[in-house]
């Protein structure tokens, strides 16, 4: 036999029985990102490399050690993009959006790849749902945005949510607190971790993320960001806390909170959901507003998140999974006798076309007994036998009728499912 071939490692598929979830999550997404004006945004799978590395940043992990890169046939380096905010700045540039009036909204669905070491709700390939508005940089946006996200997972019924919230000043103040943190961490090189210690020149503010008992010392006596913003950052930041106030979204001030990414100015912000285990972030982001002009467009501030499309499924599981199953109330058409094959073919599309129902038909030539347990499992609610004529199953009740012909099906089944309606209320 030949040998069995796998979804690469750190890849998922997503089987029917998911897509219903998946489909739900985007709807409400869409509905509630379309409410607060952000129109769909699709951009390319992969870019050009140098995107990313001016866009995320050289020093961060993420252009360091997890994008997949490779080169076409030209010699031209392309990578499959690890985040959407670069590529929606890249987009936002290239059709002079900037000229529209202001601010753009986006919102994005898709798929992202990092070279990451897979772990439950961890993957190299997983989707986001991400929204930007440029060319602004009122606090209402920030806020918004949080707002929006925060509505979209309560509705999801995503568990044990906690959203941390920090401020990280301007290009300026972020340089000189970098620099501030850095005599810190070398002043205390010995007690730091290996890791953390290599990388004081690069990215000192990583070291706030460190699980090493002897850097966590080290950081509780550090210097922290937003003790140190300008006047204008501190009442940027204050306004988007006063209107998160106002909408009664709770949050956590989180001073050691910086987000993985170089482009963060001003907000930044992550939510977090206790039903899951170590990879407990389901969505996050923050403003960004030097990033369009270091992409080569005009200086345009900038905000926006993203969020796990897997991280909340997976923080919302159902209680039952309901493989292979049928929607409760569809019909299964079985076929009586091998005569009547065409006519139970014709009869699904018609009730398919006509009623919107999810409507099954047998395909797999079992016998009529076979097809009535099929149809149990699967839950059908309503079995129409095509023989020499129309019966009409009830599968809860156990109730047969004849009916004459489509017509009379199709108001029998309406019927019905008024009165069985009407029933439940009454109970
Ligand atoms: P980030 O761009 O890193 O802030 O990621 C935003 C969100 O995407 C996170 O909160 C996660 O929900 C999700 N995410 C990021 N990386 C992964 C990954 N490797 N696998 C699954 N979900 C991820």
């Amino acid at each position: 036999m030949a040998a069995k071939l796998k979804a690469p490692r750190g890849t998922f598929d997503v089987l029917p029985e998911d897509g219903e979830r998946r489909a739900h999550l985007r709807t409400v997404a869409e509905r509630r990102l379309a409410g607060a004006g952000y129109g769909y945004l699709e951009t390319p799978v992969f870019e050009d490399t140098d995107l990313f590395a001016r866009g995320v940043g050289e020093s961060t992990d993420i252009v360091q050690k997890e994008m997949f890169t490779f080169e076409d046939k030209a010699g031209r380096s392309l990578t499959l993009r690890p985040e959407g905010t670069a590529g929606a700045c890249r987009a936002y540039i290239e059709h002079g959006l900037h000229k529209l009036p202001q601010p753009v909204k986006l919102h994005y669905w898709g798929p992202f790849f990092r070279h990451e070491a897979p772990q439950a709700g961890r993957y190299r390939q997983f989707n986001q749902i991400g929204a930007e508005a440029l060319g602004s940089d009122d606090p209402s946006l920030d806020a918004e945005l949080i707002v929006v996200l925060s509505g979209l997972l309560a509705e999801m019924g995503v568990g044990g949510l906690s959203l941390k919230l920090s401020s990280l000043g301007d290009a300026e103040t972020r340089q000189e607190y970098g620099q501030d943190l850095r005599a810190h961490l070398r002043a205390n090189e010995a007690r730091l971790s290996d890791e953390v210690r290599a990388r004081i020149d690069l990215n000192p503010l990583r070291a706030f993320d460190s699980d090493d008992p002897g850097t966590r010392a080290v950081m509780e006596t550090a210097p922290l960001l937003p003790e140190r913003l300008k006047r204008e950052d501190a009442e940027h930041f204050a306004d988007v806390r006063a209107l998160l106030d106002e909408a009664a979204v709770r949050y956590v001030l989180d001073p050691t909170l910086i987000r993985g990414l170089d482009y963060y100015t001003r907000t930044v912000f992550e939510f977090a959901s206790a039903a899951l285990g170590a990879q407990s972030g389901v969505g996050g982001g923050g403003r960004y507003d030097m990033l369009v002009e270091q992409l080569g467009g005009p200086a345009t501030p900038g905000v926006g998140w993203a969020a796990g499309v897997e991280r909340i499924l997976l923080a919302t599981e159902p209680a039952e999974s309901r493989r292979g199953a049928l929607v409760p109330g569809d019909v299964y058409v079985a076929v009586a006798k091998p005569e009547a094959r065409r006519r139970a073919f014709s009869l699904t599309w018609d009730l398919r076309r006509r009623t919107g129902r999810t409507v099954s038909l047998e395909q797999a030539g079992r016998s009529l007994k076979g097809q009535l347990k099929h149809a149990d499992r699967l839950g059908a609610r309503w079995v129409v036998i095509a023989g020499d004529d129309l019966e009409l199953k009830d599968m809860r009740g156990g109730d047969q009728q004849s009916v004459g012909d489509s017509e009379e099906l199709l108001r029998k089944l309406d019927e019905l499912d008024a009165e069985a309606t009407t029933l439940e209320e009454e109970r």
